[in-house]
């Protein structure tokens, strides 16, 4: 393993060695969003495992990274348990420092930030202020509006946020944070 590769930064920074993978596909045939992808979880581990610089650039922009919802299956199933969704977490994090984000998930790295910046604000999630905050960064401004008036209803949206008391202990952690996926 060249100290170059995606691989040997992988194992850095996630303590996973993608070598152990014998590539017996299960991780791929439990993905629940594998049929969307361009590279499907065992293709993924198999390409990193090739050191290949071309390789490596195809996954830092591939769509996949973005569509794994961190469910885990691939994990358990996993006969060498190989946390995959933790690679896919470092993968984003590179793909998004490295300006290498597919277009179409743009939306979706949209509502990640939308998601912290509410975090970030309240020290919990706000689903009115995370829809709010998404529509106007995405632009997608009608989209599933028509879902509002029922979730008003039945109580899931409430128009303000419950904060937590140590918001500046919060803001420290952020700032942390930004430093460290910056360096
Ligand atoms: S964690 Fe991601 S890659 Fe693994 S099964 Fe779930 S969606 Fe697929
Ligand atoms: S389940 Fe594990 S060993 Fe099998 S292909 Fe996926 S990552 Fe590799």
């Amino acid at each position: 393993m060249n100290k170059e590769d995606l691989s040997f930064k992988v194992r850095q920074s996630t303590e996973i060695n993608v070598n152990e993978c014998y590539q017996c596909g299960k991780c791929t045939a439990g993905c629940p969003v594998a049929e969307h992808m361009d590279l499907r979880p065992s293709i993924i581990m198999r390409m990193l495992q090739s050191g290949d610089a071309v390789a490596e650039e195809e996954i830092l922009r591939s769509l996949s990274i973005w569509l794994c919802v961190t469910c885990e299956t691939c994990y358990s199933r996993c006969p060498m348990e190989l946390d995959i969704p933790k690679i896919m977490d470092y993968l984003r994090v590179r793909s998004y420092n490295e300006g290498k984000v597919h277009r179409d998930a743009r939306d979706i790295v949209t509502f990640h930030k939308s998601f912290l910046n509410t975090v970030e604000s309240n020290g919990r999630l706000h689903e009115m202020g995370l829809i709010l905050d998404y529509k106007m960064h995405s632009g997608n401004l009608f989209q599933d509006v028509m879902l509002a008036p029922e979730m008003f209803s039945k109580g899931k949206l409430s128009v303000f946020p419950e904060r937590i008391k140590d918001l500046k202990g919060l803001s420290r952690l952020f700032k942390g944070q930004t430093k460290n996926n910056k360096s």
